[in-house]
């Protein structure tokens, strides 16, 4: 997820762009961005997630336009004062247009002082128990723009202090042109040469994957998160999850960002991706239980949190209550409950708990009341993010 994107969602002129087009446009409406932006931007995302069934998420934030004042602060807080559960990326951006990368220099920081915003970060809020609320990730935006060395430096930072790393890899036929241009590689060549494949390495998307450079990820236990969304709005293609699967990787299911999704429906995203599935021809598609999976147990093997994504004693009670009365389900739930939560329109949940806690409450938030932020958001949106 990227929490901040509901700023720009929808955006005219961008709704029908492909990924360069469209981040080009957007990064000049993102440059004047704030924290206290940021931070309604993510309360908003965190409350649609959290309506719609979602207990845990990892969100890549990367925007820290130069001197707007933004700290990675604003999204922990945000997941705090919804209840979910977060994986916070420190994300960045530092290789701007002057340096040969796609944004424009002012949506850029310099490597040294995201490394020293992520020591930051980590002392102050990463918890590496398990059940933990809050941890965070360390998580530069993706090759074309981020320079080598700072890839390098956060690998080297990660395993340093024992937190996960995340990037946006294998996104577009425009990325990986960019790679071959650039370096000489294709996106996951790249990658591994600066150490960024193994099991604490998460990449996002994953649509341009060769066969060999999907037996890489599986022998290097490398994680994806398929965004089926954002891919099919984007343009993107459609990655070769079934494939996946069948080598061992292993999958967990994003919503990417609200602009490129242009909501955060995480269950939406299992029925999306067997359909996509089906879409691409991939032999035998996804079953509705392997997407169930991926919704669940995929995401927590992603985030390395053996107490998530499942019931059983000793997890954490994450919990999704879904009404088996809800029309959405009519006619569904008594010949597959999973099918049911996977193959028909997912209806909101009744009751969502995070770590035993009532998040969601007979469809409502229990501690947020959005509605009383709702009309000052979109003023704020179209004031300052809108077309004119
Ligand atoms: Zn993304």
């Amino acid at each position: 997820m990227h929490l901040f994107q509901s700023l720009t969602r929808c955006l005219p002129g961008v709704q029908g762009a492909s990924l360069f087009g469209w981040l080009t446009a957007l990064y000049e409406r993102w440059r004047t961005v704030d924290e206290a932006a940021i931070h309604e931007a993510a309360l908003a995302s965190l409350a649609e997630l959290a309506l719609s069934g979602c207990t845990t998420t990892s969100d890549q934030h990367y925007l820290f336009p130069a001197n707007r004042g933004v700290r990675l602060d604003a999204i922990v807080e945000a997941a705090d004062a919804v209840g979910l559960r977060i994986h916070a990326g420190r994300g960045s951006m530092t290789l701007g247009k002057s340096n040969g990368g796609l944004p424009p220099d002012t949506c850029c920081e310099n490597d040294d002082a995201v490394l020293a915003d992520c020591e930051r970060v980590i002392d102050r809020y990463h918890d590496p128990k398990p059940h933990a609320m809050r941890r965070i990730d360390l998580a530069p935006c993706s090759p074309f723009n981020i320079t080598p060395e700072l890839f390098a430096a956060t690998r080297e930072l990660a395993s340093r202090r024992g937190v996960l790393l995340h990037t946006h890899a294998a996104e577009t036929l425009d990325e990986e042109r960019f790679c071959l241009e650039r370096f000489g590689l294709r996106p996951i060549a790249y990658l591994e040469r600066h150490g960024w494949l193994g099991e604490d390495v998460c990449l996002a998307h994953c649509v341009h994957l060769n066969d060999a450079e999907i037996d890489l990820l599986a022998r290097t236990r490398t994680t994806v998160a398929h965004c089926p969304s954002s891919n099919m709005r984007l343009g993107s293609g459609i990655a070769r999850v079934r494939r996946m699967l069948d080598a061992g990787v292993r999958v967990g299911l994003g919503v990417d960002g609200s602009s490129s999704n242009d909501g955060g429906n995480l269950p939406a995203e299992a029925r999306l991706a067997v359909l996509l599935q089906r879409v691409g021809g991939h032999s035998g598609g996804l079953a509705a239980a392997e997407a169930f999976r991926m919704l669940t147990l995929g995401g927590a093997e992603v985030l390395r949190r053996a107490e998530l994504g499942r019931i059983e004693p000793g997890a954490a009670a994450d919990l999704v209550l879904f009404d088996h009365r809800d029309p959405a389900f009519a006619g569904a739930f008594s010949h597959d409950p999973v099918a049911a939560l996977t193959l028909a329109q997912p209806p909101r949940p009744l009751h969502v708990f995070v770590a035993g806690q009532p998040v969601v409450h007979y469809g409502r938030l229990t501690r947020l009341d959005w509605s009383r932020h709702a009309d000052e958001f979109d003023r704020m949106v179209r004031a300052r993010f809108g077309a004119g």
